[in-house]
């Protein structure tokens, strides 16, 4: 017999919980990936659960709807009581297909929910995310506010119960994690390390895009010079496990591929704009994103008609500060 029989006295909860356990997937030591919705071109939306010593935290709470109750589902499958043993709720940034079940999560678990600080606004009024966050013309605003996908903005928001510092260390059980304020896919990015077993969360700051590791975008807040940085720093660590914010982990010798083609995607996209400002002499924005997508040499984020012109504004920032070119009136030319 390939299956042991139930006892008489299993009752339904508890076999629909041994099911439930089958489809969280351990990805590195004591964490678990608990996926949520699919988003054509991102893959899962990744939500991870660490446990430690009988605590629990939750890394990105995923959208107002998925994973949602999964997640209290896995938490009370591995024998921990949801509104005891989770110790934070921490969001790598404030994008709403990240943290758009951060109130839920929260009302469930009463576990503080922690990010970082340029991010702490818009966690609390999800609204601000279109008007401070994305290039958008008017009639964009008005199509993302009857937005019904993982980036859509009307769920409730939350204050932070505290702000994530940079380098800070925070406890669970008996291991730690290192906060690492990124900056570059948002200004708030933060990216959690846990050095005893070698894992990194990397939130949307590396894997974006599973297809492919150089595709990116970035809100206007972020930094793309921040962005590289950051990616050197992260290359020095020990990484056995990099767990992105959007679909598989990867593991031991993929970790340097992702990184270094993280990097990669930022310099070839910041080179393909500066080529277009400066074979045109000059170009607004509208025109720089028809060249990218109609030039077919460079990985353009997908997904969202609004991530391509918000990345190019953010790159042409990027290329001003380098002195390689300035703007007038909304348009672009080389220095
Ligand atoms: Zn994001």
């Amino acid at each position: 017999m390939l299956f042991k029989p139930l006892e008489d006295d299993t009752d339904l909860s508890t076999i629909l919980c041994r099911a439930l356990v089958m489809s969280f997937t351990e990805v590195a030591p004591g964490v678990h990936l608990i996926q949520g919705k699919y988003v054509e071109g991102f893959g899962y939306i990744s939500s991870y659960v660490i446990i430690r010593a009988g605590e629990a935290i939750v890394v990105d709470p995923g959208t107002a709807g998925h994973p949602g109750k999964k997640t209290l589902d896995a938490l009370e499958s591995f024998g921990l009581n949801p509104r005891r043993d989770v110790a934070a709720i921490l969001c790598t940034h404030c994008h709403p297909d990240h943290v758009g079940g951060a109130k839920r999560l929260h009302r469930s678990t009463h576990a503080p929910v922690l990010i970082g600080e340029a991010d702490a606004s818009i966690l609390k009024r999800p609204s601000l995310f279109l008007k401070e966050r994305l290039l958008l013309p008017p009639t964009g605003r008005l199509t993302m506010a009857f937005d019904r996908s993982p980036m859509r903005v009307n769920y409730p928001g939350i204050a932070p119960e505290r702000v994530l510092q940079h380098g800070e260390r925070l406890h669970i059980g008996d291991d730690e994690i290192v906060v690492i304020n990124t900056r570059g896919h948002s200004a708030g990015h933060c990216v959690f390390y846990m050095p005893r077993d070698r894992i990194l969360f990397s939130g949307d700051e590396v894997g974006q895009y599973p297809s492919d590791p150089r595709r990116f975008y970035v809100d206007l807040s972020g930094d793309l010079g921040a962005r590289l940085e950051a990616l050197d720093a992260l290359a020095e660590l020990e990484i056995d496990y990099l767990l992105p914010a959007h679909d598989v982990p990867y593991v031991h010798r993929e970790v340097h591929a992702q990184l270094s083609g993280a990097a990669d995607g930022i310099r070839e996209f910041q080179q393909a704009v500066l080529r277009i400002v400066s074979s045109r002499g000059s170009a607004d924005i509208e025109q720089i994103c028809f060249d990218l997508t109609h030039a077919g040499n460079v990985s353009v984020p997908t997904g969202n008609p609004f991530l391509l012109p918000t990345t190019v504004r953010v790159t042409l920032h990027s290329l001003e500060q380098a002195g390689q070119a300035r703007e007038d009136n909304g348009v672009w030319s080389p220095v």
